[in-house]
């Protein structure tokens, strides 16, 4: 059953529970309230009628009595032994309500004679001080005219009542067709989206951007907006793995049929292939570490490291890898203890200085330092060499992302991945990663981490 089908079918059964209730309410307090006023009035008649009789019910006539004919009442009077005494139609032989001409209370009884309704009240007739009862005065009204009301205005209410759930119905269906006209556009632009297999394409917005289709499209064209990025990564990924992988494998290609072409293996040649296997297995690993860093489930050591010895291992490794070509300086070294993996954290550091030595240019400076700033250990290394472009910044930390591809490959070889690799690192250790850069002046990364519990010990100037 479709949505619009049940909105319909609710809307429908509440109104016609809700007219039941009414209706049965309204019909109950009109067929009481005619029925009382008929009691009434027998009641009033009854009460003139009792005050004329004097101690015995004996030669009693209605001719005599003050009757309000208008009213078409019938009366009957009998006696103790259950003899009629008078009565004011003449064919009203039998009792009005025989089973009501004994006992001592007035009763009101509604009786069919001829299949007319009627609404009879029997009073005992006591007249003497002892309370003798004497006989009985039975009157009778016709209920006609409250039956014909009542059924006039049960069909009324029957008839009008079909009509209005009907009628509510009829609304139901149109407003729940307008409601959930954008919900069927919302389906009909996936299900083309999805035929078309084009992620690019957004659901219009129509409607008010507040309500719940509103919301309900701003949240699918979100989730479609993410799928298309994710697409569009995993997509740039697979290219840039594969033109990665290519450059060495031509390289090895190349090498491996120089070999068979000569019948002899070389030194260059070996040499050539064994480098470009290596960087394969470097790129390999890399990739490796960072769809497992990405998906965090990369396997991280939890132990107190010493910040400060960790980056004076990789200011003398700095110092290795610049052979002197550039100046590797110590900065501020505050001693600072982490929580983390060591090895990881020394990677990040280790891929941030080799960075800035292989930018640096000859004779330029790669400046280290440490410093504890609140709860946290910031690590910077700056350099002075070409900086970064302001609007290659934000890009810097996206896999594969090299400012200037051609330059770079042949500078270090490095794939793009060093600092997407220190960038998910830091952050599975809960810091943070920033840039600085001006270009021609330099470039600074700070590595925030924050310190263990224990926290600082002292400031060591540099
Ligand atoms: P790569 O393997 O190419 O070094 P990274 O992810 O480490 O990859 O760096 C991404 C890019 O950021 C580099 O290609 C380079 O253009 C730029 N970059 C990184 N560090 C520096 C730096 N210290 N100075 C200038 N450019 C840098």
């Amino acid at each position: 059953m479709t949505l619009r089908t049940r909105l319909t079918l609710w809307y429908a059964a509440i109104m016609a529970v809700g007219l039941f209730f009414y209706g049965a309410a309204v019909y109950s307090i009109l067929v009481y309230s005619m029925t009382q006023q008929v009691d009434e009035m027998l009641s009033r008649t009854a009460d003139d009628i009792r005050q004329t009789f004097r101690r015995d019910v004996r030669g009693v006539s209605f001719s005599a009595l003050a009757l309000d004919m208008t009213a078409r009442i019938y009366a009957q009077v009998w006696d103790a032994e259950g003899k009629m005494v008078a009565r004011n139609v003449p064919m009203l032989d039998d009792p009005l309500d025989p089973d009501a001409l004994r006992g001592t209370q007035a009763s009101l009884d509604t009786v069919r004679l001829q299949g007319t309704p009627l609404r009879v009240l029997t009073s005992p007739l006591i007249t003497t001080p002892e309370g003798e009862l004497v006989g009985y005065l039975q009157l009778a009204s016709s209920l006609q005219t409250v039956e014909t009301a009542r059924r006039l205005v049960l069909t009324v209410l029957v008839v009008g009542g079909m009509l209005a759930v009907g009628f509510a119905a009829l609304i139901g269906w149109t407003t729940a067709a307008t409601a959930l006209r954008p919900l069927d556009q919302v389906t009909q632009t996936a299900l083309q989206i999805t035929r078309a297999d084009d992620l690019s394409r957004r659901i219009p917005l129509r409607g008010p951007p507040r309500d719940e289709v509103g919301r309900l499209i701003a949240a699918f064209n979100e989730t479609l907006e993410r799928l298309e990025r994710v697409f569009e990564t995993q997509r740039r990924f697979m290219a840039d793995v594969s033109h990665e992988l290519r450059t060495p494998l031509t390289v090895i290609r190349g090498n491996m049929d120089l070999i068979r072409r000569t019948g002899e293996a070389d030194a260059e040649s070996l040499e050539a292939v064994v480098s470009e296997v290596d960087r394969m297995t470097r790129l390999v690993q890399d990739i490796l570490l960072l769809a497992q860093a990405e998906s965090g489930k990369l396997p991280l050591g939890r132990e107190l490291v010493e910040f400060d010895t960790l980056m004076l291992e990789v200011f003398q490794q700095a110092k290795l890898l610049s052979q002197g070509r550039q100046e590797v300086r110590l900065g501020q070294e505050d001693q600072a203890r982490v929580m983390g993996d060591r090895d990881r954290l020394k990677q990040v550091l280790l891929n941030l200085v080799s960075n800035a030595v292989a930018y640096t240019p000859a004779g330029g400076v790669v400046t280290m330092s440490l410093a504890c700033l609140g709860g946290w250990a910031r690590c910077t290394i700056s350099d002075t060499g070409p900086g970064i472009p302001k609007d290659e910044l934000p890009h810097i930390f996206e896999r594969f992302y090299r400012v200037d591809r051609a330059r770079r490959r042949s500078a270090a070889g490095g794939a793009g991945l060093g600092l997407s690799i220190a960038y998910w690192i830091v952050r599975m250790h809960e810091g943070r990663i920033e840039v600085v850069s001006e270009e021609g002046r330099g470039t600074t990364f700070s590595v925030w981490l924050p310190l263990a519990v224990d926290g600082p010990a002292e400031t060591k100037s540099a």
